[in-house]
């Protein structure tokens, strides 16, 4: 069989130090296979961003392992973290454009480039990204000129013009209209299908928890419920 990507032993982790030391995940051990859509559930405090942001290499791993993609982040180097992160699309609440650069150009920062160095090949697969999320008359528009949904639509299509093996998304869809949150979630998943883009999502809205291959529920820190462990 081939290798899962993203492999999970044992994981703690903790935030704070001394006194205010409190642990934020409790022995989580999770293998998700490649092509799928997992949602992640749970209340408000259970672990779901910090599960998700360990699993991203965005957080140093403290206890256990964390293997993405073949890599063990636990003890990783800055630069094989780097490496992997960009084999990864992030998208997450807080959708972080650049002010200052036009939809088109904010797409383009999914693929590292900057400024002129851009190609036409480049600027046509952005454009093409953008088109799909349903934007091609924004290409040109500032963020500030975008509505909330639209500004997230920007950046979902900046996570995923890069072709990431691996999706991650925090409450992707709590921007966006009900419409528009579903295409998004259509599309990601279609992306599984055919290309086998690994997708890991929290989210709580209903029609989305049906298009989902599994389900995972934290409640404080631990793995509550599995639909398909
Ligand atoms: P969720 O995404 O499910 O709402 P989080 O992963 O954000 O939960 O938080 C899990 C727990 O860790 C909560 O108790 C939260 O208060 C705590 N926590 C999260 N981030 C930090 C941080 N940067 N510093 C201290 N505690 C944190
Ligand atoms: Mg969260």
């Amino acid at each position: 069989m081939e290798q899962a990507p993203i492999r999970v032993r044992n994981l703690n982790h903790y935030f704070g130090a001394g006194e205010a030391r409190k642990q934020a995940i409790f022995d989580i051990s999770l293998t998700i296979v490649r092509g799928g859509l997992t949602i992640l559930m749970g209340p408000s405090g259970s672990g779901k961003t910090t599960l998700l942001t360990l699993i991203g290499a965005l957080r140093e791993v403290q206890e256990g392992s964390v293997v993405v993609l073949g890599q063990e982040l636990n003890g990783a180097s800055e630069t094989s973290l780097v490496a992997l992160r960009r084999r990864l699309g992030f998208i997450f609440q807080a959708h972080n454009l650049h002010e200052s650069l036009t939809a088109t150009q904010n797409v383009l920062m999914g693929l590292e480039v900057h400024g002129k160095g851009n190609t036409v090949k480049q600027r046509a697969a952005a454009a093409h990204m953008l088109d799909i999320l349903g934007l091609a008359d924004r290409r040109t528009y500032l963020p500030a000129n975008l509505s909330g949904g639209q500004k997230q639509r920007v950046a979902v299509a900046r996570a995923l013009v890069s072709n990431p093996e691996i999706v991650l998304a925090d409450e992707p869809t709590a921007a966006l209209d009900k419409d528009s949150g579903h295409n998004v979630v259509r599309m990601l998943k279609a992306m599984g299908q055919s290309r086998g883009m690994t997708t890991v999502m929290v989210t709580h809205d209903p029609r989305i928890l049906e298009m989902a291959d599994r389900i995972i529920t934290l409640e404080e820190g631990r793995v509550v419920s599995d639909t398909n462990p």
